[in-house]
């Protein structure tokens, strides 16, 4: 039984999103327990560590710290016993007593399996969750496969995030054109092409043997090099097929084909593809404008109610989702007669909370069912029509628009909906 594998735009969002999140909590005082399990740590160590701090906890002179401490470390202990091992990333824990307004404190627990695998093993008591082992996943998102050749030499590498692996370099075995006296030029000029057809190939089956069995997490293949080696390696396809579709284009300038060619590329590579990322994103808000600007808003729709009514409707083809959204979707029902409705709150109105009253019979307040971040709600329900999700950055003027001007949501329709938001008159007419 697994998961299906989540969109890595949305993987990402949500783990920042879940950081962010513990990072804002605040304990009255030195009573926020975190706890870093690697893959591989015995759990029944870590269980004796947690009995150890338990009966040291006992000496704690505050009474409310110390009642809070050991309710903290009796949870632990308890959630660490609901694993047989640690999960292949490890697993962190974050436990503890939450301050809310005045005086008052409330029990939070987050558990929190990383997208890549923990190192030490850490346990840390104090007034805030300790994040960084974390926060520096946030940061390493994409692996890259990099290739700088010519005719003489070739190195084959990997970039993730901001490290450069080189992984191999190999130097080939083509004469140079010049300098061979003595034999017939057609000939020479042949046997070089040879011995070059035999590097080219030999730099794909590296390539291939590399890169294939990491091809589900390769971003992209970036390939460089001095002079037009690189255009003809590309144009004559040597490169296994799915390793073909992954290269960037363009091809990139480089003065070496070594490990020096190999940091030439990420420089080059990292500027462009920054540029062709907001690019894209800029396309699309510029199509989504133009399908606005046509009668009846063409094949658009904008904000949270309009885009809702097209997602029910599965007429969502593409929608666009801005980054800078904090928003929750919240699940409520109605004690008296069961009538059930969501509501999308910023985090600020669930902060503050308030009661909201049933439309449908009047009782007072109706009860919070469940919640869930509403970026990733809305990529659910996309995905469950058919359609597709794009996290729109608010780095460009236009994702910025995004945000502001539509409420953080758009989408690009498969057929015209009508807006919920206009006059029945003007819909008619
Ligand atoms: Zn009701």
């Amino acid at each position: 039984m697994t998961e299906p594998a989540l969109d890595p735009q949305l993987a990402r969002y949500s783990f920042q999103r879940k950081l962010a999140e513990i990072a804002a909590v605040r304990g009255r005082a030195t009573e926020l327990i975190s706890l870093y399990v690697p893959p591989g740590k015995l759990l029944s160590d870590v269980n004796g560590y947690l009995r150890n701090e338990y009966a040291q906890s006992s000496n704690i002179k505050s009474r409310t710290t110390r009642k809070n401490v050991m309710w903290a470390i009796e949870s632990l202990m308890g959630r660490v016993r609901a694993y047989k091992e640690p999960p292949p990333h490890g697993v962190a824990f974050f436990v503890g007593s939450k301050a809310v307004g005045a005086d008052k404190s409330e029990a939070v627990t987050y558990i929190v399996e990383p997208p890549e695998p923990l190192n030490t093993y850490l346990y840390r008591c104090d007034s805030t969750f300790f994040l960084e082992p974390l926060l520096a996943m946030v940061h390493e998102p994409e692996v890259w496969g990099l290739i700088v050749l010519d005719r003489a030499e070739v190195t084959l590498g990997l970039l993730r995030g901001k490290r450069i692996d080189v992984l191999r370099n190999r130097q080939s075995l083509v004469p140079s054109k010049h300098g061979r006296g003595g034999q017939s030029a057609h000939r020479f000029e042949r046997m070089i092409e040879h011995a070059a057809h035999e590097f080219f190939v030999k730099v794909a089956e590296m390539a291939g043997e590399l890169f294939l069995p990491r091809k589900d997490e390769l971003k992209g293949v970036l390939l460089g090099g001095p002079g037009a080696t690189k255009e003809f390696f590309f144009k004559e396809g040597f490169l296994h097929y799915e390793l073909q579709q992954k290269v960037v284009q363009p091809l990139f300038d480089t003065g070496y084909t070594d490990e020096h060619g190999l940091k030439e590329l990420v420089e080059k590579a990292t500027q462009t593809l920054h540029g062709l990322e907001l690019t894209e994103e800029k396309r699309l808000i510029q199509r989504l404008l133009g399908e606005i600007r046509k009668a009846d808003a063409g094949l658009a729709a904008y904000g949270e109610r309009d885009v809702a009514h097209a997602l029910e409707l599965g007429a969502v083809d593409l929608l666009l989702v801005s980054d800078g959204l904090r928003r929750h979707l919240v699940h409520l029902k109605c004690p008296a007669c069961q009538h059930e409705l969501s509501r999308s709150v910023s985090d600020e109105e669930l902060e503050a909370g308030s009661a909201v009253p049933c439309p449908n019979c009047g009782a007072p307040a109706l009860t919070e069912v469940s919640r869930e971040d509403y970026v990733e709600s809305l990529f659910r329900r996309v995905v469950e029509a058919g359609g597709s999700a794009r996290l729109v950055s608010t780095e460009s003027e236009e994702g910025e628009m995004l945000l502001r001007a539509f409420g953080g949501v758009a989408a690009i329709l498969r057929y015209p909906v009508a807006s919920l938001a206009v006059p029945l008159a003007r819909r008619q007419g």
